[in-house]
């Protein structure tokens, strides 16, 4: 096939990608974005199986078949709240076939068209172990990511004495092991220094907290992508490079913003030891610390009905229990009661960003209605009732007041100055950070306990 017809192919498929994640940055958009992205895709793999060095497209047509087949499965079967797990798991992969193909480049280089037989140039070697490094820590990590979010081993920084030193002298142990493939380029100066690589991904992700894990998941989306772009480098496919930077860019953003809506940096994140309370805190796990005002679904109800303005402040509690359906439908009826309702939205709500805005798009809550948190957080003030269901931390003033809080300096929804602050959830168990909430025991808080779609569909009966 001519060079220029996949030249002009990879470019179409290199527009589409960056169409799709535009597409993607908005409810609205995503599914237009989600079908530009397929598009692509399906140009890029169709110009490839038509250049010149692709033998024979059964492996190809049976590796889509296979992996399509779990994928679909997978995407089928998954909970919205198991989706960092998830991307985990693919990542993995990403990080596990940027390894297979380094070694396979450096077992036989004519296959990927480098000169055969005559000694690899030193650029190459470095290529390949690049490619080599990053695949392989992002191969571990992820593995370990997973098992963690999975519940397949403890959430809690798995901490040793030494631990940093230890890392740090994996980490030098292994940049004198890529020198020294480099120097020789054997194939088994190459697999010894990528059992290094693996060792050190696995390290490096143990002592990172739970609550810490969604952060590090992105940080090795973003190196899954880099991972690519070196495979790319080294099958000198333009394509693989521009998507490769395409998904280690977004990532590297994506953990950013994580970052700052958490208020912790990137640094302290991946040297690890907070967020390990997440493997402790359940239901009941706070200790009480003042009196607290509870109430029925009858008492919600009333003053729902009496305010001129209710604020929706949806958290990971609402993911879990599903309960948008209903939560749409009950404001739905406060609404028609010509009350004013708004979503308020904070940047970490749930365990991902977008969590929520995915989960009320999926009831139909109009785009309109989902305000971003620095656009409404002065509206609390003059609100009447801040309505927070399934959320905790994103609400907790400690991270405003009280410097000795985990959680300080983590921007955080003004829910207390509305007129009256509800709380829908089972118990006063702390949530994410495991960091107690003192709103609770507030004046003006009233504590709605209970499951929260079973809360809300309560509320529409008592209307
Ligand atoms: P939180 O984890 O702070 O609180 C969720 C609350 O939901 C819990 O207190 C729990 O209380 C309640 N809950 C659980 N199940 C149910 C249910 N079935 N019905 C009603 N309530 C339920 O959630 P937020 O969304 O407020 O905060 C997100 C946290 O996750 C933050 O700490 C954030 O830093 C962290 N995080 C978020 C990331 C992101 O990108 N979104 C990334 C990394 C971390 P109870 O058990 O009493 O019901």
């Amino acid at each position: 096939m001519n060079g220029d017809f996949t030249s002009y192919a990879y470019l179409v498929s290199a527009i589409c990608f960056v169409l799709a994640i535009r597409g993607l940055a908005s409810p609205e958009t995503a599914r237009t974005g989600n079908l530009i992205g397929i598009v692509g895709m399906a140009i890029a793999g169709a110009a490839t199986l038509l250049l010149p060095q692709i033998s024979t497209w059964l492996f190809v047509f049976a590796g889509i078949v296979i992996g399509g087949a779990i994928g679909a499965f997978i995407a089928l079967k998954v909970k919205i709240t198991d989706l960092p797990q998830m991307v985990a798991i693919f990542n993995s992969f990403v990080g596990l076939a940027a390894v297979l193909i380094s070694g396979a480049t450096l077992h036989d280089p004519s296959l990927y068209g480098m000169s055969s037989g005559a000694a690899m140039g030193l650029q190459a070697l470095i290529e390949i172990a690049l490619s080599a490094l990053i695949g392989a820590v992002t191969f571990t990590g992820s593995i370990v990511a997973f098992a963690k979010l999975q519940g397949l081993m403890t959430g809690s920084p798995l901490v040793f004495p030494g631990q940093r030193a230890v890392n740090g002298l994996l980490g030098l142990t292994a940049v004198f092991a890529t020198l020294a493939f480099a120097g020789w380029g054997s194939e088994g100066a190459f697999w010894g220094m990528t059992a290094l690589f693996l060792v050190w991904g696995a390290m490096v992700v143990l002592p990172i907290g739970g609550a810490d894990m969604p952060v590090v998941i992105s940080v090795l989306n973003s190196l899954s992508g880099w991972a690519s772009c070196g495979i790319g480098f080294t099958l000198d496919n333009p394509l693989l490079i521009v998507t490769g930077a395409l998904v280690g860019a977004s990532g590297g953003i994506l953990s950013y913003i994580m970052c700052k809506g958490m208020n912790r940096d990137l640094i302290s994140v991946l040297l690890g030891g907070f967020g390990g309370e997440t493997a402790h805190a359940g239901p009941g796990a706070a200790a009480p610390a003042g009196t607290v005002k509870s109430g029925n679904a009858d008492d919600a109800a009333f003053m729902l009905r009496n305010a001129g303005s209710v604020i929706i402040v949806p958290g990971y509690g609402m993911a879990v229990a599903q309960a948008q359906h209903a939560l749409r439908e009950m404001v739905d009826l406060l609404k028609r009661e010509g009350v004013r309702v708004r979503y308020a939205i904070h940047p970490v709500a749930g365990r991902m960003p977008g969590h929520m805005n995915v989960l009320l798009a999926e009831a139909n809550v109009p785009y309109e209605d989902v305000v971003e948190m620095d656009d409404i957080n002065r509206d609390f003030a003059t609100n009447d009732v801040a309505f927070v269901i399934g959320a905790n931390d994103t609400t907790n003033p400690s991270a405003k007041n009280d410097p000795s809080s985990p959680i300080y300096g983590m921007p955080v929804l003004d829910v207390e100055r509305s007129g009256m602050v509800m709380f829908v959830k089972r118990s006063m168990a702390t949530g994410y950070a495991g960091v107690d909430n003192p709103l609770f025991y507030n004046d003006n808080t009233m504590m709605l306990f209970g499951d929260a779609k079973t809360m809300c569909e309560d509320i529409v009966k008592a209307f």
